[in-house]
């Protein structure tokens, strides 16, 4: 029903080529089985090892995941470790000892995106499950579940969990791995219980040796990890030799990484993704072409509201991705029949302004609205203009995530500079995003804006540590396949 693309057709493949699993009730999350009617079809080669390792993780989490005799007999285990006494002997030899990872949340929704699906990755690598912490209401109603099973779950059930506190933990907490390290006791015997991973942007030199071989033996044997992170990690973990491998055969192509993964977990729940399709049948939906612009700022990079419309206009005239508009509006000897005529043969570009303010819409519109352009009818649409950010609240929260599934349904995609609701949009929509560069002293930057070399997210404070000497190292050098991000240049990201 007035779908842009195809529509419900024969050649829309729901699963996205053996991405997702068929054991799924499609009623309880519409977004799974119908993202393909609406996204184009992902270019980006599938490997048939990572479709592998996706259902050998679901059948873990059906196994371990909460819910379930094992995940019962790890919590027990983990109580009675974190109250000092030995193992309780209620574990006979066959029973599956199982071992998590939980994702606590922290930044706003591009940040918790990409850092969850980091944590995903790190899970498949470790035979891990991933569990998410969601401590306020401000996440609830936003994702479907992502595993198949209806007897688990993925969210953490937090009654009862013995690991008090998750909410509070940080870069000084006792049990970080860092700090583990620091005091020396990396290689414990019998390993801690649970451990505390500090990914966060103010992570010390020991947090960072999460991405060396020392820190991953620490954590090893370490049944519960609890993991806070801001930032997309994937560009460190291929820095680990002893992952090397398995990362390669399940990326066989390293930049598309977030593109498979995000499609893979992400799936806006029932009322998200009402908000998005509504929108899309009725404003976007008739159009031949959307181009999706995302526009953020920064107080670190202040540029007034004039000064960023000129940037978008002349990124978007620079890059032909929006036509030019007529200095009159259509020829006055045109008679009514004549223009009918040539609308009739226009073509019908409709553009997505995603962004906290409202001045680029109506600039925008107004411009197309007083001026024609040559064959061609522009529609300027923006779902919301909220003002400011509110991670702390759900509905804000959800229009978010529908404005990110918006952008990914288009054809073309502008982007923000450093934004991660930006790499957000760019990995799941698959393209390579025009990006508006950050501004220099308030002004239009030269270029405005850049084609990006990949469509991977940036790992924005990629750790910079040298394993082997404990000092400084250039990560964007290590690599053929990791270089420096072309928009933050202390970050690193997969191309
Ligand atoms: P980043 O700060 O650009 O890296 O992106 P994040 O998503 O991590 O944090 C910004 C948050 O501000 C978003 O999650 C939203 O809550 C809000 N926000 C920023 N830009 C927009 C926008 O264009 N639309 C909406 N609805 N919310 C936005």
């Amino acid at each position: 029903q007035g779908l842009g693309r195809a529509g419900p057709s024969a050649t829309a493949d729901p699963l996205l080529g053996g991405l997702l699993s068929p054991d799924f009730d499609d009623r309880s999350c519409l977004s799974r089985s119908r993202a393909s009617l609406y996204r184009q079809p992902s270019l980006h080669n599938l490997s048939s090892h990572l479709v592998s390792r996706l259902r050998r993780y679901e059948s873990l989490h059906q196994l371990c995941g909460p819910g379930t005799p094992a995940y019962s007999r790890a919590v027990a285990r983990l109580r009675e470790a974190m109250d000092g006494h030995a193992s309780s002997n209620s574990t006979s030899s066959s029973d599956t000892e199982c071992s998590y990872i939980i994702w606590t949340p922290v930044e706003g929704l591009g940040n918790r995106i990409l850092s969850t699906a980091s944590a995903f990755l790190y899970a498949l690598l470790t035979d891990r499950v991933l569990l998410v912490h969601h401590p306020a209401d401000d996440l609830n109603d936003m994702f479907c579940e992502p595993f198949p099973g209806s007897n688990t779950t993925w969210v953490l059930p937090e009654e009862g969990f013995p690991i008090q506190g998750i909410k509070g933990l940080n870069v000084r907490t006792r049990e970080s791995l860092g700090n583990a390290l620091g005091r020396g006791e990396g290689s414990r015997d019998p390993p801690a219980p649970w451990l505390y991973v500090h990914l966060q942007t103010d992570y010390k030199p020991d947090d960072r040796r999460f991405f060396c071989d020392d820190g991953q033996e620490t954590l090893r044997g370490v049944r519960w990890l609890v993991l806070r992170s801001d930032n997309y990690f994937v560009p460190g973990l291929f820095f680990l030799r002893r992952y090397e491998e398995e990362l390669v055969r399940l990326f066989p192509r390293r930049d598309t990484v977030f593109h498979h993964l995000g499609r893979y977990l992400f799936h806006p729940s029932n009322t998200v993704w009402g908000m998005a399709t509504r929108y899309y049948s009725s404003y976007l939906a008739p159009a031949e072409e959307r181009v999706g612009i995302q526009v953020r700022e920064f107080k670190y990079a202040r540029i007034s509201a004039d000064q960023r419309y000129k940037q978008i206009i002349s990124c978007a005239s620079r890059e032909s991705l929006l036509p030019a508009v007529e200095n009159a509006t259509l020829p006055s000897s045109a008679s009514a029949h004549h223009q009918e005529q040539e609308q009739e043969q226009t073509k019908r570009k409709a553009v997505l302004i995603v962004s906290l303010n409202g001045d680029y819409y109506d600039k925008l519109s107004s411009l197309y609205y007083e001026h024609g352009a040559a064959a061609v009818t522009v529609s300027v649409f923006q779902p919301t203009h909220l003002g400011t950010q509110h991670s702390e609240k759900r509905q804000h929260n959800q229009k978010a995530l529908a404005e990110i599934v918006l952008l990914s349904f288009s054809d073309v995609v502008v982007t923000s500079a450093q934004s991660t609701f930006g790499y957000v949009s760019q990995g799941l929509a698959g393209l390579r995003p025009w990006v508006l560069m950050l501004p220099v002293d308030g002004k239009v930057p030269d270029p405005p804006c850049r084609l990006a070399s990949t469509i991977e997210p940036c790992f924005m404070k990629a750790p910079h540590y040298d394993c082997r000497t404990r000092g400084d190292s250039d990560n964007g050098k290590v690599l053929p396949y990791i270089r420096q991000c072309e928009d933050v240049s202390y970050g690193v990201q997969l191309v």
